[in-house]
């Protein structure tokens, strides 16, 4: 019997013998469906660790976030969204949040990996499950967050050759692996005209689930109304690089290899994400720094509330702090992108 990464790995490469090489995005598709399906990769045991994991002063940031543009919208129903929760713990921290501030919302996650739905059900039993974007509600505005969401999300890559851009494929190595390489599919009406004569070798990203779902959420937002928050990390403007990277129990791993069993993520690209809402009516704050944003949201009122009703957690507490802030830390490498309606009122925490 093997096990599902096993048979992951099998698969991969039963398919590239039966139909020649995988482009990097099918292959990373089939290895993260695989990995999120098959257990709970989160926390200090498991292979990488989230904000929400953290601390829960993350998710009640984004609780204060989310109820201060509530209060001052004043929706008559709302629903709060998620995409890719984790365990649940952003949700479960920003929702009791939410309730201080007298407002309970619907709760609609949007999941894939039946593991994770499972441990999210336990923290938070009211929310009804989605598989893609098509089945949220249609009628009344849209709270919507995505913590380390579009990271995991699967990327094109196209590589300079002497021959023009071709997309970077995937092949079998040996045994235990893969490798990728330039294929035969030229890619060159895809590179802006800004990278377009860059040195041999270079590689550009493009991810088109992020930009589908960024899409598809613009449309609703406009009409529905309401407000998407990003907070990943990533690059503002548009680049070239190879930013694929696997992660296994805190360590960096070669992507091609032990496929489904480690985390393969991308960094995400904010510029485009900016460009999609904007292109469908929506405004834009941010991005800022991960830092900045929860310091001008209060995280350091809420440390010191919470060091004081637990003497003996300060310190931990204080350290979980600067992990989310410190710009050595997470505070400078993630960003906060907040997308919104026409008429709904500038979001806290871009220096506005
Ligand atoms: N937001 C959480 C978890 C981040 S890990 C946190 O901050 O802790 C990425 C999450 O996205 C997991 O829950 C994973 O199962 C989910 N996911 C990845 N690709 C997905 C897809 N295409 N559709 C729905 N969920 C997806």
């Amino acid at each position: 019997m093997l096990s599902d990464s096993e048979d992951v790995s099998v698969r991969l490469r039963q398919q590239i013998e039966a139909s020649g090489p995988i482009s990097v995005a099918e292959y990373m598709r089939v290895a993260n469906t695989a990995y999120y399906g098959r257990a709970d990769p989160l926390g200090a045991e498991g292979d990488f660790i989230t904000a929400p994991e953290i601390s829960q002063m993350f998710g009640e940031m984004v609780g204060i976030w989310l109820s201060d543009l509530w209060l001052r919208q004043r929706p008559a129903r709302c629903h709060y969204v998620e995409l890719g929760p984790g365990r649940g713990t952003l949700a479960a921290d920003a929702l009791r949040t939410m309730r201080r501030f007298g407002w309970t919302p619907s709760v609609h996650f949007v999941e894939n990996s039946p593991a994770l739905r499972a441990k999210q059900l336990q923290v938070v039993p009211s929310a009804v499950f989605h598989d893609t974007l098509e089945s949220l509600p249609t009628d009344t505005p849209l709270f919507v967050v995505a913590n380390e969401f579009f990271d995991a999300l699967p990327v094109r890559q196209m590589v300079s050759t002497q021959g023009g851009w071709r997309e970077r494929v995937v092949v079998r190595n040996n045994e235990a692996g893969f490798a990728a390489m330039s294929g035969a599919t030229a890619t060159d009406d895809l590179i802006p005209e800004q990278f377009r004569s860059a040195a041999i070798g270079s590689i550009y990203e493009v991810c088109p689930d992020a930009s589908s779902i960024m899409q598809q959420l613009s449309v609703r937002l406009a009409k529905q109304g309401g407000v998407m928050l990003v907070i990943d990390y990533g690059y503002t403007q548009a680049a070239l690089g190879d930013t694929v990277q696997a992660v296994q129990s805190h360590q960096y791993a070669d992507p091609f290899t032990h496929s489904g069993q480690v985390d393969l993520t991308a960094h995400v690209d904010f510029f485009e994400l900016s460009n999609c809402a904007k292109k469908y009516g929506l405004l834009v704050a941010g991005p800022n720094d991960q830092g900045a944003w929860l310091s001008g949201l209060g995280i350091d009122q809420r440390a010191q509330i919470l060091a004081a009703s637990n003497p003996s957690r300060a310190a931990d507490i204080s350290a979980a702090r600067n992990r989310l802030v410190a710009p050595d830390a997470m505070g400078a490498l993630f960003k906060v992108l907040a997308v919104y309606a026409q008429d709904w009122p500038q979001p806290q925490g871009f220096g506005l």
